[in-house]
């Protein structure tokens, strides 16, 4: 796990900093508005190109009588160039934007939200934090100019109607070339004007990512908390796509959605074959997840084969569809190949079991959440050459050659592990 929050170890301030969001770079001729100098050596650095110095964990504050000093933490000596930091006025509290080395970075937009989701790892707050779409705006001005690729989160970002729009023609204008996903409830679609400006936006990675949590409004409204969620949400979908907009279907596998896992494959690949890909999803076992651990949870290892039906029948459709935030050793192996490793580096632990384990490096690995619930059927996998062991893994219904596709359809066995062919998997 990195850590994106801290408390600065020493500050000496000229006065209040003049604004929260700060680039970081390394390089001393590279000043500017908003540019903070880091560096391990104050005491010789000239800040007068700099509003802002950082001083690298462990440095001495030295008296600077013109400029503003700030010592980061331990837990931020990651920071690099690149990065991009908000620090409070005082100087004492410091969080990470954006980490030009992440996986992933994502923009938090706000924490309102017109869904209430059952498992929701960010609880929404009814407050105004509309400073936060300014601010997503001025890093997206301070990012490295060859980044590719922006998240945007909430919350609900389709709140803010059309500002989030323009914030979408603002990343498409500063950084050409980047993928912009945007995860919503999809419910603001249901407006046909607001998905037709939607689409006029001139921005060709954008994606936006909507949940479906039932295959029909009984089960999605309750996950979600709103009645006439469900209709609105594939409303939205539809203007979406028929305005040939990018659209993403998230399904987030949980204790109320897995047994119908199948029958939300089914629906869409029924009425939304159209859509651009479908993620199905483990669960994070943050916020309302925990606090509604008992209604929520469910093992991924009893869900596997619904899990595995679920991508067969998405994909005899034709519909592209991925296995996000599951680990590999609690899917069926011909699962792997759709499998992505998909949790924020940040956030990503593996389990001391992990240390054994073969494909480790394929692995997604686990949210750090993970330490308040996990599965009980975590198992290292073992390499024999290029051939993979899975323990325990019987009685399992399909195994077969990962390189060659497909298991066979249905094939039973009940041996007590299975081997999988790796030939190109650089297994270790
Ligand atoms: S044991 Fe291996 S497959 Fe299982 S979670 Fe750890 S790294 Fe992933």
């Amino acid at each position: 796990v990195i850590s994106l929050r801290g408390r600065s170890t020493a500050v000496s301030l000229r006065s209040p900093l003049p604004h929260d969001v700060w680039s970081v770079t390394t390089d001393p001729g590279e000043g500017g508005p908003r540019r903070a100098l880091l560096s391990s050596e104050l005491a010789n650095v000239s800040t007068a190109r700099f509003d802002l110095v950082l001083g690298r964990p462990g440095s001495p504050l030295p008296v600077v009588p013109t400029g503003n000093t700030v010592v980061l933490p331990d837990e931020l000596g990651h920071l690099t160039e690149g990065d991009v930091i908000a620090i409070s006025e005082d100087g004492r509290r410091i969080s990470v934007l954006w980490r030009s080395k992440a996986n992933i970075n994502s923009l938090l937009l706000t924490e309102r939200c017109d869904n209430y989701c059952v498992m929701c790892s960010q609880p929404p707050r009814d407050v105004d934090d509309s400073y936060l779409l300014d601010r997503a705006r001025t890093v997206i001005d301070l990012v490295p100019p060859g980044t590719d690729a922006v998240m945007l989160s909430g919350g609900e970002p389709t709140l803010y109607g059309h500002d989030l729009i323009d914030l979408v023609d603002h990343i498409s204008t500063t950084l050409p070339g980047a993928g912009v996903h945007v995860l919503s409830n999809g419910r603001r679609f249901a407006d046909p004007a607001y998905a037709e400006a939607w689409a006029r936006v001139d921005c060709p990675g954008l994606m936006v990512g909507i949940p479906i949590y039932g295959a029909e409004p009984t089960l999605h409204d309750r996950v979600v908390g709103a009645v006439g969620a469900f209709d609105e949400t594939v409303r939205g979908i539809l203007n979406l796509c028929a305005l040939g907009a990018a659209v993403e279907i998230r399904v987030v596998v949980h204790q109320l959605t897995a047994p119908e896992l199948v029958a939300i494959a089914e629906f869409i690949a029924r009425n939304l074959t159209f859509v651009d890909q479908v993620a199905l999803m483990g669960l994070e076992m943050m916020g309302l997840a925990r606090a509604n651990q008992r209604d929520v949870w469910i093992d991924p290892w009893e869900y596997r084969f619904e899990l595995s039906d679920a991508v067969r029948t998405l994909l005899a459709a034709g519909v592209p569809t991925r296995i996000y935030n599951h680990q590999l050793c609690l899917i069926e192996p011909a699962m792997w190949p759709h499998a992505v490793r998909s949790i924020s580096d940040w956030k990503t632990e593996y389990d001391p079991a992990c240390a054994s384990c073969s494909v480790v490096d394929e692995c997604g690995g686990f949210f750090a959440s993970a330490k308040y619930k996990t599965s009980s059927h975590i198992r290292p996998v073992h390499a024999v050459g290029t051939t993979v062991v899975v323990p325990g893994a019987g009685p399992i219904r399909a195994h077969g050659d990962l390189a060659s596709g497909w298991p066979e359809a249905g094939s039973t066995s009940t041996s007590t592990e299975v081997i999988v062919d790796l030939p190109e998997r650089g297994v270790r």
